[in-house]
Formats: structure tokens, C-alpha cells, sequence
């Protein structure tokens, strides 16, 4: 099916996108690719403007992928509204919309896996067995599909962003990958597609995640240890709120090892469960003169 609208085409087939996008046809026109599982905000819109800077033609990708849900995680439930999404990436500028289904994705059941390894072994990956592997999974089927010049990630899913920079680099895949900024409510709140699925209470409450965050980066600042920094996190973050700590930990950034004397920069990152909705949220901090790097200077 091809829909084209003022300025958007919408594909949902492989073979017609890989027609579209095959280099001869590109003609030496660079593509930025910007994959999400779709129910667009203001984060995906900040990947597109990227992508837009640095390229001729972008791509988005809308996929809510089930090989990256456990069980009992929320694929059923994930937000979902595909005519929102179509307008906001018409507006934003994306000129091609990939829009496959599960069948056009996953036609065989081959059991074929990629293990992302050691750097799944940390923060959401040991919480979420598997998931990493479903991330590479549709990752590399897009990167191939697409075959983008720059592919466009953002820091809000850092473990996510971390593997496959080093997947890429690992396996020598052609595109570049570009870091993107965390966006955020005025709250603090990380802008999520799953934030709606939040109680009112909730997303009352839910911007304690940040602001946790922020105690745990200048007691960094301050010369205070990883352990007694997570937890305080934790602390607060169940003091004020209903939400339950799956982790807060700090990290070297992006290898997810301990912080030794040679890391450079570190993660302090949480998982909060509130009562059906996971949030995660990070701070990417310098150890050098104690200065915090902000990963979302760029609001
Ligand atoms: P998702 O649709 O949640 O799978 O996200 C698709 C892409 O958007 C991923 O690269 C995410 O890291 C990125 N993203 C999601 N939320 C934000 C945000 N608040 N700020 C920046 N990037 C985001």
C-alpha cells in the first residue's frame, strides 16, 4: 500500500522501500533514518529535526516491535494512533513513513537471534530478558532495509543507544549513528509515548524521577560515591511517589562497566514501575572538574 498525502509518502511493504531508497535511485541524495515505535512526541520530533539538518531525504520508521516485549509486558497495551503520527510527521517533514506490519517484519519464525552480550547485562537488560535481542533484531532489519546514511537515537534510551553504537561499529554496518538529546516536559518528566498510560496520580507524581536524578548528579558534583548516590535516588524517588524502583545505578558511559579512574563519563540511570506503566530516565554526567555534561542542553 502507498498513500501519498501533501508531503509525505507512506509506505508499509519492504520490497517498495527498498525500491524507493536503493542507492542508484538516491543519486547520491543522503538519507537520515529515525526509527520508533511510533504515538509521536516532542523526543521523536527532535530526532526528525536532526535527521533534517543533516540530510536529504528522512525516513521514520513506525514499528511497535513484539520481539522486544517479554511476556506480560505492555505490547498489547503500547499507545498506538497512526493518523496522529502521520499528521506530526507531515508537519515535522519527514519525507518517507515506513509503516510495516508484524506479517511484513517477521514473515518466518526461524528463531535466528543476535545476542547483544555483556553490555545487555546491566540496567533494563537484566530487568528485561531478551529485549535487547529484539532491539537488534528489528534494528538490523531496518538498517538494512533503509540502508541510511545517519540513523538517529535518543539518549532517553541510553542502555539502547550504547549497544547499538557498538553493534554498528562490531559488525562494520554502513550507517552512522547520531546521539540525540533527552526532551523533556516542563516538569522534568522525560517525554515518553508510554506517559500516557499513566493515572493522573501518577503523572503527578512521575516527575520525581528527574528531579531525583538531579540530587544524584550534584552529590556526583559533590564528590559523593555511586552506592550512597543510588541510594538516595531510590530514597527519594519512594518517599515521593507511588512508583517502585526496578534499578538506579551509576555506570561508566557508554561501556556500562564500574567507574574506575580511567571512565571519562558515567550514567546515573533508574527504572521506575508505577502500576502499569515502566518509565526509565537517565543523567550522563563528565567526571572531569566535576562539570555535569547535560544530555539535554538541547531543549
Ligand atoms: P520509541 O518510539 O520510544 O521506541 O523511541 C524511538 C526513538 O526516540 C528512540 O531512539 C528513543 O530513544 C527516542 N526518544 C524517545 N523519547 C525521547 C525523548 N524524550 N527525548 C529524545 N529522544 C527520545
Amino acid at each position: 500500500m502507498t498513500v501519498e498525502s501533501t508531503n509525505i509518502l507512506v509506505i508499509s511493504t519492504i520490497e517498495e522501500l527498498q525500491k524507493k531508497l536503493n542507492r542508484n535511485e538516491r543519486k547520491g541524495a543522503t538519507v537520515g533514518f529515525v526509527p520508533t515505535m511510533g504515538y509521536l512526541h516532542e523526543g521523536h520530533l527532535s530526532l526528525v529535526e536532526h535527521a533534517k539538518e543533516q540530510n536529504d531525504i528522512v525516513v521514520m520508521s513506525i514499528f511497535v516491535n513484539p520481539a522486544q516485549f517479554g511476556p506480560g509486558e505492555d505490547f498489547e497495551s503500547y499507545p498506538r494512533d497512526t493518523e496522529r503520527d502521520l499528521r506530526l510527521a507531515s508537519e515535522a517533514g519527514v519525507d518517507i513513513l515506513f509503516i510495516p506490519t508484524v506479517d511484513e517484519m517477521y514473515p518466518t519464525n526461524s528463531g535466528i537471534r543476535i545476542l547483544p552480550g555483556k553490555l545487555a547485562c546491566e540496567l533494563c537488560g537484566a530487568s528485561r530478558p531478551g529485549h535487547f535481542d529484539g532491539v537488534l533484531k528489528v534494528v538490523l532489519k531496518l538498517f538494512n532495509i533503509v540502508d541510511p546514511d545517519r540513523s538517529y537515537f535518543g539518549v532517553k534510551d541510553a542502555q539502547q543507544l550504547a549497544i547499538i553504537e557498538t553493534f554498528v561499529h562490531d559488525f562494520n554496518l554502513r550507517t552512522a549513528i547520531v546521539r540525540v538529546p533527552i526532551v523533556r516536559e516542563d516538569d522534568g518528566l522525560a517525554k515518553s509515548s508510554r506517559n500516557v498510560n499513566l493515572t493522573t496520580v501518577e503523572r503527578s507524581e512521575a516527575p520525581v524521577i528527574y528531579k531525583a536524578l538531579q540530587i544524584g548528579a550534584d552529590m556526583f558534583g559533590n564528590g559523593a560515591h555511586s552506592e550512597e548516590i543510588e541510594q538516595q535516588v531510590s530514597e527519594w524517588i519512594v518517599s515521593n511517589s507511588s512508583g517502585k524502583i526496578d534499578y538506579v545505578k551509576m555506570l561508566a558511559y557508554p561501556g556500562l562497566g564500574p567507574i574506575t579512574v580511567n571512565t571519562n563519563e558515567v550514567i546515573l540511570a533508574c527504572a521506575v514501575q508505577f502500576s502499569s506503566t515502566r518509565l526509565i530516565d537517565n543523567i550522563i554526567m563528565s567526571t572531569k572538574g566535576g562539570s555535569h555534561v547535560s544530555n539535554d542542553d538541547e531543549q
